[in-house]
């Protein structure tokens, strides 16, 4: 009798035909039937995760989870922490009350963060989209103009949430906007009337809808509107917007406000309490006005916070605490190709001491660990060593060699 060809219980392809063929107690499987079958229950999950979102998502996280989460990704920011759990708690609860029918309606509560570049203001709005497992858009302010204008109209940044939600539209409609750099659309000049401002107080007009909650034709392969396109309707209504920026130069307007309270009448305040070094933990909202927002842009996104400077402390800790934090990052990959790395604390320092000096922010820390890793990155996947140690000569002499000389030639 011939030698019976085994065959996928499934497709019916002989062995030959595939690359592998899986035996079962009475039956046979294919690669590809497997990928299939893959395909199709990861489909099902997601379908029955859909089903179950609008009972899921509600599951409220107490403010005190939500900081607890925060704490485990960024480092200090103590008030914008508070802050942020308190308003996404509050968001959350307004999206239940939605669903019952009681008179007091509950406003949003889109959230600012003045701060400079590079403290985290990105990283919290990530942060929280991951806890809350909602789709994220991140946009950038400057690019968006008024409608008809070159750039991108304010609805592209409803096509980019889309895009997060993978085009369903229910998902998109609980999601989080971050627009960054929203200092950069404040009015140029106190005079409204001259020419017009394309891309300043157009865009905080175009800007008001999206953030009050109204029902926008998004066209869902982004870019300019085009007659063609078929468009999906968006309700923003519960779309949760942060927005942040830098504000360079707020100080000033906060350090006027402060003096002239101090010496107002019946003041009781006293400018030597005031800590110089920050003074962005004052910031209140008429600031952003005397900044150059308009009062109704700063009115839909009642929820001011700031972000504090990173000092040394802080830095350091960035390098080594957070979950993902840059030394656990290279540890991993090294791991990879079984090499055990440790990094002195003294070598932690001196970068952090070098991110200082260059003034190059929590940004810096990566290309500075990027310049002191480099080599041995390159090195060691062919090499037999499965140990590497960094202490601060080796991460002195690495840096000199890849980064200081070019900082030090910009600087
Ligand atoms: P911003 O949006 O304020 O310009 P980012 O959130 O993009 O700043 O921060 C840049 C990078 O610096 C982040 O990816 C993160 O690795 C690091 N970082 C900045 N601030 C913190 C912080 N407070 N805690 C942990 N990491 C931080």
């Amino acid at each position: 009798m011939a030698k019976e060809v085994l065959e996928c219980s499934f497709c019916g392809r002989k062995k030959p035909e595939t690359n592998l063929l899986i035996a079962g107690i009475d039956a046979h499987i294919c690669d590809r039937c497997i990928e299939q079958a893959h395909g199709i229950v990861i489909e099902e999950l997601k379908q029955n995760k859909r089903n179950g979102a609008m009972a899921s998502d509600l599951i409220l996280q107490k403010p005190k989870e939500i900081r607890a989460f925060l704490d485990k990704y960024v480092i200090g920011q103590d008030q914008t922490k508070k802050v942020m759990s308190v308003a996404v708690y509050n968001h959350y609860k307004r999206l239940m009350q939605q669903q019952s029918d009681d008179e007091v309606e509950i406003e949003k509560s889109n959230i600012i963060m003045v701060g400079q570049t590079g403290t985290g203001k990105t990283l919290v709005a990530k942060t929280i989209a991951k806890m809350l497992d909602v789709p994220l858009a991140i946009v950038d302010a400057t690019v968006l103009t008024e409608a008809g204008y070159v750039g991108e109209d304010v609805e592209s940044i409803l096509t980019r949430l889309l895009q997060a939600a993978d085009y369903d539209v229910a998902k998109a409609e609980r999601g989080i906007v971050f627009i960054d750099e929203i200092d950069k659309i404040a009015r140029k000049s106190d005079n409204p009337s001259i020419t017009r401002d394309v891309s300043g107080e157009g865009v905080q007009q175009a800007l008001l809808k999206l953030l009050e909650g109204t029902v926008v034709n998004v066209p869902p392969k982004g870019g300019r509107k085009h007659p063609d396109q078929k468009f999906v309707e968006v309700n923003t209504q519960n779309i949760l917007f942060i927005a942040g920026g830098a504000f360079d130069g707020i100080e000033r307007i906060i350090s006027k406000r402060l003096n002239r309270q101090a010496v107002g009448y019946g003041s009781s305040k006293n400018t030597d309490n005031i800590d110089k070094d920050n003074l962005l933990q004052y910031v209140i909202p008429k600031d952003i006005k005397d900044f150059g927002l308009i009062p109704e842009i700063i009115g839909r996104l009642p929820v001011l916070t700031h972000m504090d400077p990173l000092d040394r402390e802080t830095l350091r800790a960035i390098l080594t605490e957070p979950k993902n934090a840059l030394i656990k990052q290279y540890q991993k990959l090294l791991a990879m190709d079984d090499v055990e790395l440790t990094v002195s604390g003294e070598a932690l320092d001196y970068v952090v001491d070098k991110a200082l000096e260059y003034k190059l922010g929590a940004r810096g820390l990566r290309s500075l660990c990027e310049a002191i890793l480099t080599d041995a990155m390159y090195d060691l996947p062919s090499s037999d060593d499965k140990a590497l140690v960094i202490d601060k000569s080796y991460a002195e002499n690495a840096l000199d060699k890849n980064l200081l000389q070019r900082l030090k030639a910009a600087s």
